[in-house]
């Protein structure tokens, strides 16, 4: 991967859930491209550990305990962060929660309102009063959505609907803040394996079928989410603010039907690698859960 060393010298950058995952990935690439990095964030040990990991690398990094669904943290923090370094030219709403799965009649109005405030409210809460600084400077705002924002599967109505609510909030404040010369862009990735950016860091455990159904041939990295921000945050990305950009290795675009080549296409994909028992043994499990996938595909074989 190319770094552009000095694309945010003299900048300065808050992360918001920096301290693990793709907010880690994202706050290492704009530090080790010059910017002042400010982690926000609940989780103090990771934040630690995230400190430490920067400062190892020779950027400069502050930790914030942050929870950014509470005004009076944010308000405090981005007040500190601006009387520290007398400026914030990028802000990245990245800190988000996941859902328990639960189906919508088991859904609580506690868990529904939990993920809007972490995911979505957040959001406008740091968007809001960093710009009362931002303004002086411009500067930009990138938030990170989802591909669920637009696709969803089954019992996922408020992380769904959350990342929804981002894409609008994205573009009303584009509006609002480009009189300042402030812009604001939503990013959605699509599936991001995270464990080597967990604190202390996994091994990935993704079988090659996880990979394999991907366009782009593989799960996506926090390191491919890092350096789509580190652009959209930089001057060569000055004519882009309001929309949202899909970073996904094409699976939102992927047209899918279960016939017999992709199928075979699949197989053979499966054959030409090495953990062969371990993937052909999540297939067979797959389709043991569903026996009309089964039947069907008994079917196609027959029939060809
Ligand atoms: P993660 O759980 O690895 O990291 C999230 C970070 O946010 C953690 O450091 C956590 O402590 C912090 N956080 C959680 N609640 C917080 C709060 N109230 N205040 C402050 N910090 C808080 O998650 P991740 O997979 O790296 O996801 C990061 C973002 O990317 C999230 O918004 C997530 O919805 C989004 N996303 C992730 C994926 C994926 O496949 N991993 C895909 C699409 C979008």
């Amino acid at each position: 991967m190319k770094f552009y060393r000095d694309r945010f010298k003299d900048k300065v950058c808050i992360v918001t859930g920096g301290a693990r995952g793709i907010g880690a990935a994202i706050a290492t690439r704009l530090g080790v491209e010059g910017c002042s990095v400010v982690i926000f964030d609940i989780d103090e040990k990771a934040g630690g550990y995230r400190v430490k990991d920067l400062e190892s690398k020779g950027i400069s990094v502050d930790f914030y305990r942050v929870d950014v669904s509470r005004e009076e943290d944010v308000s405090r923090a981005v007040d500190s962060v601006y009387s520290k370094y007398g400026r914030i030219d990028v802000l990245v709403n990245n800190a988000g929660i996941g859902f328990s799965g639960r189906s919508l009649e088991e859904q609580t109005l506690e868990e529904w309102m939990r993920i809007i405030s972490v995911n979505l409210t957040s959001v406008w809460l740091c968007s809001k009063h960093v710009a009362k600084y931002m303004k002086n400077t411009g500067g930009v705002i990138v938030n990170i959505a989802s591909t669920r924002a637009i696709q969803s599967e089954p019992n996922t109505e408020p992380y769904s609907a959350s990342k929804g609510g981002i894409l609008a909030l994205t573009h009303a404040l584009a509006m609002s803040l480009a009189k300042y010369r402030i812009r604001v862009v939503a990013v959605s990735p699509g599936w991001i394996d995270t464990s080597e950016w967990q604190v202390p860091p996994r091994k990935s455990e993704l079988s090659l079928l996880d990979h394999a159904w991907h366009p782009a041939g593989r799960v996506g990295r926090p390191e491919d989410v890092a350096a789509l921000v580190a652009f959209l945050a930089s001057d060569e990305a000055e004519w882009i603010t309001g929309v949202n950009i899909i970073i996904d290795g094409g699976v939102t675009v992927k047209m899918f039907y279960p016939d017999v080549e992709s199928l075979k296409n699949m197989i053979s994909l499966i054959l030409e690698n090495s953990e062969v028992g371990e993937v052909v043994g999540s297939l067979i499990k797959k389709l043991g859960e569903d026996r009309s996938l089964l039947d069907r595909i008994r079917e196609l074989l027959e029939n060809n």
